[in-house]
């Protein structure tokens, strides 16, 4: 059921020009492309894929995924999780470290969920402390607890969380072993800042570089005596060289699935799948003068961290420049020789910046069958996972 706010935007069944504004809507013939495009392209270099639900936060299509063959869900986050796990997912991975022994009490109850259900919880660890609260909690679950798989985080380039590749990571790796309750299932070797390295060599360099950091942490965790059973890392933005290299076994790439702006702006290699844009904010304009018009989607509608959206589907000669215009409003300025400002009532799509945090600010996603100039609206998808940030 939506909320009565998006009720008021859309209805089952009505057509795309009758959705008020602003609004977060999904070409849902995109979306199952770029699905298709992307189970095609795990299955041609038989690799698994985890899409990350961080990006999309819904169970419904966290489950369409998995129905297309992909693994399980990523998440960033134990309430992500929890919120996934309520909707019927029941293989997770919170792909971050988890410290707040409250929150562990909770991994520990999700885990044994979705154990009960045939499912299982896997956590990222990059501390010896980290792996002894995990432990402490999972037997604090008492005797009929369950276990939970545990991937030990190296840095390959992010400069983030994750222990330095090699040496560094074997005492990690076999104190998860030393512990009943938790497996060791491998490494997290993602590398998020090579994601939206312009230059298609930029990236393939930084993964090169990514990819021998994670052979020589397997091979050493391996000479100790454990097994290595998955490297799991990867984004939209690099996930040919992960999926190429023999060494990564996993890809978590979530922003495939809607593309934005950002992605966009990535010099393409020609092994990329040819993801499309699929979710947009339509908006209208609210307010028109000989310099500019104004619309009604602000930085409350689309995140702007990773850029301003743009204004799609026009020919560049008709181009519309967005412009800040606060949290509700955004200026349009008619650049070229040949643009027209538009009208007053005009509705126009925006293609964010930054596709994950912009959904965090919709309840729901308006799913069109049948292209956004003539289509109906088909299905509303809920946000299960919005503002869960805990
Ligand atoms: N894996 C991890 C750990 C991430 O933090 C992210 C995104 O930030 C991803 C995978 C997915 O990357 P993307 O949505 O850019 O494909
Ligand atoms: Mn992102």
């Amino acid at each position: 059921m939506p909320d009565p706010a998006t009720a008021l935007l859309a209805t089952i069944g009505q057509r795309v020009d009758l959705i008020d504004t602003p609004a977060a809507v999904v070409d849902l013939d995109a979306m199952e492309r770029n699905i298709q495009r992307m189970a095609d392209f795990a299955r041609k270099h038989q690799v698994r894929w985890r899409p990350h639900a961080k990006m999309h936060k819904c169970a419904e299509l966290a489950l369409r995924l998995q129905q297309a063959g992909a693994g399980g869900a990523c998440v960033q986050k134990v309430s992500e999780a929890e919120a996934l796990a309520a909707g019927g997912v029941t293989d997770i991975y919170i792909s971050n470290e988890v410290i707040a022994p409250a929150k562990l009490q909770r991994v520990a109850r999700l885990a044994r969920q979705l154990a009960g259900l045939g499912g299982r919880l896997a956590i990222a660890v990059d501390s010896l402390e980290g792996i002894a609260r995990l432990a402490e909690a999972m037997d604090a679950a008492g005797p009929d607890g369950a276990g939970i798989d545990v991937f030990v985080e190296i840095d390959v380039g992010q400069g983030r969380c994750g222990v330095p590749p090699g040496e560094a990571a074997v005492p990690l790796a076999q104190a998860v072993a030393r512990h009943a309750r938790l497996r060791f299932a491998g490494l997290h070797a993602y590398h998020g800042r090579a994601q939206h390295l312009r230059g298609a060599a930029e990236r393939r360099d930084a993964i090169a570089a990514a990819v021998e950091a994670a052979r020589a942490t397997r091979d050493a965790i391996q000479a100790a005596g454990l097994p290595v059973p998955l490297v799991t890392g990867a984004g939209t933005g690099t996930l040919v060289h992960e999926a190429a290299s023999g060494v990564y076994g996993e890809l978590q790439a979530g922003s495939f699935l809607f593309m934005d702006a950002d992605y966009a702006a990535n010099e393409r290699e020609p092994a990329q799948p040819a993801f499309e844009h699929a979710l947009f904010i339509k908006t209208q304009v609210i307010s028109s003068r000989d310099t500019h018009a104004v619309c009604d989607a602000g930085h409350k509608s689309h995140a702007i961290d990773s850029g301003l959206p743009q204004v799609a589907f026009l020919p560049p000669e008709r181009a519309l420049r967005y412009a800040n215009g606060g949290d509700e409003h955004g200026l349009l300025f008619a650049d070229g020789e040949r643009a027209r400002l538009p009208a007053i009532g005009r509705m126009l799509w925006l293609v964010p910046g930054h596709c994950d945090p912009t959904v965090n600010l919709h309840g729901h996603l308006i799913g069109v069958r049948g292209g956004l100039a003539h289509g109906v609206v088909e299905r509303i998808l809920r946000v299960d996972a919005r503002g869960a940030v805990t």
